[in-house]
């Protein structure tokens, strides 16, 4: 027997018996995992060993390290197929790799401070098909593997896998890691921040006590006083809470859901069948939540949240429930809650609330809105928060990260303090540049506009400049009547919202709703495929009156200004010329009624679905202008649904599929000078929306609070730099281009 061979036979002996001993004694996993990867570098006289963990969504998490970094455990993810360790998961096999800087799927993750190291070893670590993370192994000098070192790691992946699969460092349902007592708890990051406080469980109204009554006369009476009082609590909010333009539009919001004649209507026919006037709120609220809850229009999910606040509310008015308000609550209180009004929070003492968790939530809910306004870091998506965290525990938010760290340790909380100090620099500068242009450092210039559903969103908070509303949603007016909004109620919606942009362009995206988004009173069609269904223009070039009528509301209303309207899910261009056909007669009949015309009125379409693409050439001879709404795009191009939580993580749009679609969208665009813009959710991102301007984008349309950070990485950006960059990489990358861009922005000192 070699030399060799009988070494590597000692080694596995002892590194077994070392595994054997960690396994035998009683010790919190993360400790475990730490000795371990400990173990094997020290046994194998190598400089780093890493263990990575397999989590939902096909994320693998560094959870231990020896050698790298300590400060990048459960701080660097890599999707599965990302970088070598990604390649390791996705190939399930080992891979030995001598100079990792030139191979061409190394990713380089700066946290880790792994520059110093050459040579790579990682084998997967499987146990009953499943892949459950990878063990990998560095050296500082240029190192060959032998076969059989190959095979050792592989033994003690078996093992690993083995430990791993057992409860010890298994994640709960709500995606929490326990590390001796103390838990990191991944969410999402709404509103970006850090905070340090105590936790604080807000409770909703409680169940219906008495649900039947026999005198619905003076339940009636009751409703009507109840819905009085919300209305003058709600004027008061309005008037003694020094909100921002955006806040306080989302309790003028509030009033008309009180004024909602369809909604009390309701409420009053139920008291009339028996009920307390308290169940009959209640009944009534569930059953339009209910309804709201069933459409994936994110938009409309989020005011679910307002109308419950408002529900609750008028229970409390009902004498059910108590008030929140004038409650003493810690000086440093992090708010934990399954979801959250926008007077919900405001009934909290604001200068207390450091910070908010919650299970649900997303960027447009109008509580998300006061929060960001009052500059609260805000984390949702995390199961059972408030199961898991109780009243007075100690929390830490990192809401950059989306991460909640309870009862965190002193390392966490300097960790925190260092990136915080960060952070406050990094708004300081987004302050100084709020009046500027958004001109690169080579000086070219790109429209910022933003996305709009409610004539409230067009009070963009901190005063942020833009240059006009890209996308303007119309289809909640339409979604929370009890009947179709006639041409006057839409007409005054539609000009409310052109008072309010001041004489900027509002581009008005004619109805896309259909299939999910059912309206009320519109029979509701089941389908199999309802993305790809009767849905949009599809719908309202069928209901032609529907269209018209909106078409009709949009000339009223821009009579004597500038009209933009624009069609969602176009898939061909005689779909378009139908549609802009169907506005034209519409404009037509305005003339012969002697009615004021819009000064200029362009017609323009999104281009969300495909096919479109491929008639880009006659498409440019017939629109005026051009929004791409990467959200359907991108849905269609993987043929992956937005919505599906399983997959939404799947395919990146900043992979060279997507990227060299929208870049032959602009190129086809700028040479026949139509003006093109990039409306979905990615130009929202500072990251994506550097890239779409260095693919040859020069107006971006976004959720207002990106105006800022978009802003400020736009004019520290090279444009021509980064457009020579990108279309190399576009040829040579096979996956994300996400990582070589943030690399290219750290290294070009681009602010993301
Ligand atoms: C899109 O699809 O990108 C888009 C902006 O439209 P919506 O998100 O409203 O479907
Ligand atoms: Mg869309």
């Amino acid at each position: 027997m070699d030399r060799n061979r009988l070494h590597d036979m000692i080694s596995v002996r002892q590194i077994m018996k070392s595994l054997r001993a960690l396994t035998a004694r009683d010790m919190p996993p993360q400790e475990r995992l730490d000795k371990i990867v400990e173990q094997v570098a020290q046994r194998l006289n190598v400089d780093v060993c890493s263990c990575y963990i397999s989590r939902p969504g096909g994320i693998l998490e560094l959870c231990a390290t020896y050698g790298l970094d300590k400060k990048a455990v459960h701080e660097t993810f890599l999707r599965i197929g990302e970088g070598l360790v990604g390649e390791i998961a996705l190939q399930r096999k080992p891979l030995a790799v001598e100079d990792v800087w030139s191979h061409t799927s190394f990713v380089y993750k700066p946290e880790t401070k792994e520059k110093q190291f050459k040579s790579l070893v990682g084998v997967p670590l499987i146990r009953a098909n499943r892949i459950l993370g990878v063990l990998a192994i560095q050296t500082r000098k240029i190192q060959t593997f032998s076969s059989e070192m190959i095979e050792l790691l592989e033994t003690i992946g078996m093992v690993l896998a083995e430990m791993l699969a057992s409860q010890q460092f298994k994640k709960s349902d709500s995606d929490t890691l326990s590390v001796g007592g103390r838990q990191k708890i991944e969410g999402t990051g709404l509103i970006d921040g850090f905070a340090i406080g105590q936790a604080l469980v807000h409770k909703r109204a409680e169940q219906v006590v008495q649900v039947l009554s026999g005198d619905a006369q003076k339940e009636i009476q009751k409703l009507m006083q109840a819905l009085e009082r919300v209305e003058c609590e709600v004027n008061k909010i309005l008037a003694t809470s020094h909100m921002s333009g955006d806040q306080s539009a989302i309790f003028e919001t509030y009033l008309m859901f009180i004024k909602d004649k369809g909604w009390i209507a309701k409420m009053i026919k139920a008291i009339e069948t028996g009920l307390t006037a308290d169940a009959a709120v209640q009944k009534v609220g569930d059953e339009i939540t209910d309804r709201m809850e069933l459409m994936t229009d994110p938009y409309i999910k989020e005011r679910i949240h307002d109308f419950r606040d408002l529900v609750g509310r008028l229970r409390r008015h009902l004498g059910r429930a108590k008030s929140i308000q004038n409650r003493k609550i810690p000086r440093n209180t992090i708010l934990i809650a399954k979801n959250l009004g926008p007077a919900e929070l405001l009934d909290y003492d604001k200068s207390k609330i450091k910070g908010i968790v919650l299970e649900e939530g997303s960027q447009t809910m109008h509580m998300v809105i006061v929060a960001r306004s009052l500059n609260i870091p805000l984390v949702c998506g995390i199961k059972n928060v408030a199961q898991i965290i109780s009243n007075g525990d100690s929390v830490a938010l990192d809401a950059t990260a989306g991460n909640v760290y309870l009862n965190p340790s002193d390392e966490t909380l300097d960790v925190l303090s260092e990136r915080a100090q960060n952070q406050k620099k990094l708004r300081a500068r987004y302050a100084q540049m709020k009046d500027l242009p958004a001109t690169t450092r080579d000086g070219t210039t790109v429209s910022l506009n933003i996305n709009a559903g409610l004539s409230n969103d067009l009070m963009v908070g901190d005063g942020v400049f833009f240059d006009g509303v890209g996308l303007y949603r119309t289809e909640l007016p339409f979604m929370i009547a009890e009947e179709l909004p006639d041409v006057k109620t839409q007409e005054d919606i539609y000009r409310r919202a052109l008072m309010q942009a001041q004489n900027k362009p509002v581009v008005f995206r004619s109805l896309d709703i259909g299939s999910d988004k059912v309206l009320p009173y519109f029979q509701r069609h089941t389908e199999e495929n309802p993305a790809m269904g009767w849905r949009s223009i599809r719908m309202t070039l069928d209901r032609r009156a529907l269209l018209r009528s909106q078409l009709r509301a949009f000339i009223r209303a821009a009579a004597g200004l500038d009209l933009y309207v624009m069609f969602p899910m176009i898939a061909s261009v005689r779909e378009f010329i139908e549609a802009r056909k169907t506005l034209m007669m519409e404009v037509e009949r305005e003339k012969r009624r002697g009615g004021t015309l819009p000064r200029i009125i362009r017609v323009g379409t999104m281009i969300e679905v495909p096919s479109l693409i491929f008639q880009m050439e006659q498409l440019v001879r017939e629109v005026d202008f051009i929004s791409i709404g990467t959200n359907d795009l991108a849905q269609f191009l993987y043929a992956c649904d937005r919505g599906n939580p399983m997959i939404w993580n799947r395919y990146d749009s900043l992979s060279p599929s997507l990227l060299k679609a929208l870049k032959y969208i602009c190129d086809i665009c700028q040479q026949a000078h139509v003006p093109c813009s990039v409306c979905g959710e990615m130009a929202s991102r500072s990251l994506e929306a550097v890239a779409l301007v260095g693919l040859g984008f020069r107006s971006l349309s976004m959720t207002p609070s990106s105006l800022g950070p978009v802003k400020a990485a736009i004019r520290t950006m090279d444009q021509k730099h980064l457009s020579a960059y990108l279309e190399k990489q576009l040829e040579i990358t096979s996956g994300s281009l996400r990582e070589k861009l943030k690399m290219y922005a750290r290294d070009h000192g681009i602010l993301i």
